[in-house]
């Protein structure tokens, strides 16, 4: 049945494979259609995760079916035997195929394009249950297909993560938009992400002195993850959009020097492009224990090579002394682990590469490696500018070894942050080491 109101529609999501149940592949796709869903006015209330069998499928959608304007399956539309969504839907909706013209020049230039014949298993992607239309899928061969029965919608799309975000946003949405108006639901959301600061800490500090006073159609979450934490907040037909942005303007100004964007889709490392590139400044890296972490979260980003340099992944110390110029003296005297290291590593990068700051890290993820003085989770950053600041920050994250790398890259990004837009302080309270004149470098 579909909700009382009309005018507030309700989804569910159906994600099939066997792969998803025994944990080989993460469910990223929920997620995804979730946050998508939520994003146009369209809430999720259900997710169902089934194995690849006909019967199961089926079951699945009649219990969806049966309670929401909107289901949406991903995942077993493929050419393959393990491959029965289609199949269910025929059952479910009592349909029979066609083959569909344009999807079959389709899968058919496809395979000409890469110089493949075309088989009988890829022409049946052509072959579409005949009450469905073809969401059109640019980036595959098997195409959505949506269902439409008495103003409820149903819509398959492939399982390949890419495929799925393509045909819902360029095909599904436009779909959902031209029968749904978005203005009958009124959904107010904002994010601030933060970091350098943990859960608990940023819930006291964004929330202290409202104690019961959140407004009481405003709803507050905190997310954590590596990088950080972010703040939602969101409103779903409240009574007034002002008490929202009061709200939003409060959690701005108390949790102001941690929030780096406003935008849920920017990384970290995103907003450290946006700002050195608006700068016309650049960063070179000298990474040991983050082994090129740092680089690949700076080249994930369009447009990185703009302000990044480049880096050196110094892991041995060999590469330390000869590619960026820390003294061996140095690297024997404090051990690689160390402030005098860190920020001759950051400095070595800048002044090799070319750069306006260098940034290094130089740390102990291990599991094991771990000293009374040093243990694991110890992590270095040395912080070098042309400008003229230098310094070293001592963290203390974890016993993991890929979330160090992780907390690493976020505390490195983070202290650049803090200095191209003087916010005072560091993250998280390290111990801070400044460099007034480094002599920690081999001249030659
Ligand atoms: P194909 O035409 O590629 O076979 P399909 O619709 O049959 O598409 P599946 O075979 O179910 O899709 O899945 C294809 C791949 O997509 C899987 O190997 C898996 O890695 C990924 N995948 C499937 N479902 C999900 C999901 N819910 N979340 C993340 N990845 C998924
Ligand atoms: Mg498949």
């Amino acid at each position: 049945m579909p909700s009382a109101n009309p005018s507030i529609h309700a989804a569910a999501i159906l994600t099939v494979g066997n792969e998803l149940l025994n944990g080989d592949v993460v469910n990223t796709n929920s997620s995804w259609l979730g946050r998508t869903l939520r994003g146009v006015g369209v809430p999720c209330n259900t997710m169902l995760t089934v194995t690849d069998h006909l019967d199961r499928i089926v079951k699945a959608l009649e219990l969806l079916w049966a309670e929401h304007d909107l289901v949406i399956i991903s995942g077993g539309l493929g050419p393959t035997r393990d491959d029965v969504t289609k199949l269910a839907l025929l059952d479910f909706f009592n349909d029979t195929l066609v083959r569909d013209a344009a999807v079959m020049n389709h899968v058919s230039d496809y395979f000409l394009k890469r110089g493949r014949a075309v088989s009988e298993v890829n022409r049946a992607q052509a072959d579409v249950p005949s009450r469905a239309t073809v969401l059109f899928n640019d980036l595959g061969t098997a195409p959505g297909l949506l269902f439409e029965v008495d103003g409820r919608l149903m819509a398959a799309m492939p399982g390949v993560p890419y495929e799925l975000h393509h045909i819902t946003l360029k095909r599904l949405i436009p779909e959902l938009e031209k029968r749904w108006k978005k203005s009958e639901r009124r959904v107010l959301q904002h994010y601030f992400r933060t970091t350098g600061i943990g859960e608990s800490d940023l819930s006291d500090r964004a929330l202290a002195e409202l104690e019961n006073r959140i407004p009481p159609d405003v709803d507050i979450a905190f997310l954590p993850h590596p990088q950080g934490v972010d703040i939602r907040i969101s409103q779903v037909n409240g009574e007034s959009d002002d008490t929202f942005v009061r709200f939003a303007d409060w959690i701005r100004y108390t949790a102001g020097v941690f929030i780096y964007s406003e935008d849920y889709r920017q990384s970290l490392a995103a907003r450290v492009v946006e700002l050195l590139t608006e700068r016309s400044q650049t960063l070179a890296l000298a990474e040991s224990c983050s082994g090129g972490y740092l680089a690949d979260a700076l080249t994930d980003v369009p447009g990185s090579s703009r302000c990044f340099a480049g880096g050196v992944v110094a892991y041995s110390n060999e590469v330390k002394a000869r590619q960026l110029g820390v003294d061996p003296a140095i690297l024997e005297k404090h051990g690689a682990v160390s402030a005098p290291v860190a920020l001759a590593m950051a400095q070595g990068a800048a002044e090799r590469l070319g750069a306006d700051y260098g940034i290094s890290t130089t740390g102990i993820a291990g599991p094991s490696g771990g000293t009374p003085e040093k243990p694991v989770g110890t992590v270095w950053i040395g912080f070098w500018s042309a400008g003229g600041a230098h310094h070293a920050c001592r963290f203390h994250f974890t016993t993991e070894r890929l979330v160090n790398k992780e907390r690493s890259h976020a505390a490195a990004m983070d202290l650049l942050r803090r200095h191209v837009t003087d916010v005072p302080g560091f993250p998280y309270h390290p111990e801070v080491v400044h460099a007034a004149d480094s002599k920690t470098r081999n001249p030659g």
